[in-house]
């Protein structure tokens, strides 16, 4: 196989490069941005259903204080009716219509006063829904000012080892152009369920998974002319 050298330099590389990338994600700074950053989120969804529950309970007060009014109105009609027929000197009503009339009127105050006690109700929860609320709020203050710094922060590590990151894709890429296509299609798909997808071979052991291979495959791999994997572990052979 040819260009064992450069498959194998490109493929340190390339390891070297993404663990590089993983550690720039796994900075404590990064760790604690993001739990910075699920506690918002968490927060702010409390914050939405606290309101659209609020906005509920509201509309539900409303409702009750408009049923009241008209019990209202209709207690003070009543009320009139009754003194109105109470003072008239004709029947026009008798006695048995009077008392019923008042008998209405008594059904509409304990009406009204249930109402009232269900609106109070309401009233608290929406008194306690905006307590919630301020107290949700008061505590991501903190927090989304921890938050906004480590980002700043992030970004500063972010750019310090920018360059360093940059100098290593370079190298990968100028290393990668040394493989042909199909090398390289072989070795993503390796690299898609193994770490490190080359893997010397030293005295016909494969370096990375330590399988004693048979003395065929060392000449497989040197007079041959395609790739030669692994039979244990599935990586690519090389011999330098
Ligand atoms: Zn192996």
């Amino acid at each position: 196989m040819e260009k064992m050298k450069e498959l194998y330099d490109f493929s340190k590389a390339d390891a070297a490069l993404d663990r590089k990338l993983e550690d720039l994600k796994n900075t404590d700074t990064r760790k604690e941005l993001v739990k910075n950053q699920n506690f918002l989120k968490a927060s702010n969804k409390k914050v939405e259903s606290i309101q659209e529950k609020s906005l509920q309970v509201r509309g539900e007060a409303q409702n009750l204080e408009k049923q009241i009014k008209k019990i209202e109105e209709d207690y003070d009609e009543l009320m009139k009716d009754i003194s109105y027929y109470s003072e008239a000197e004709d029947d026009e009503v008798s006695t048995e219509q009077l008392n019923e009339m008042k008998k209405q009127a008594n059904d509409l105050i304990s009406k009204s006063n249930k109402l009232g006690e269900n609106a109070k109700a309401l009233l608290k929860q929406i008194t306690n829904a905006d307590k919630e609320l301020r107290d949700v709020l008061q505590k991501m203050i903190p927090v989304k000012k921890a938050y906004d710094e480590l980002k700043d922060k992030y970004q500063e590590e972010q750019n310090s080892v920018g360059a360093e990151t940059a100098e290593l894709k370079n190298e990968v890429e100028k290393l990668k152009s040394q493989i042909s296509p199909d090398i390289l299609s072989e070795y993503e798909r390796i690299k898609g369920f193994r770490r490190n997808p080359v893997s010397l071979l030293v005295n016909n052991r494969c370096q990375e998974c330590n399988m004693q291979l048979p003395v065929s495959v060392s000449a497989k791999i040197t007079h041959g002319t395609g790739l030669v994997c692994c039979e244990n572990c599935g990586r690519i052979l090389v011999i330098l």
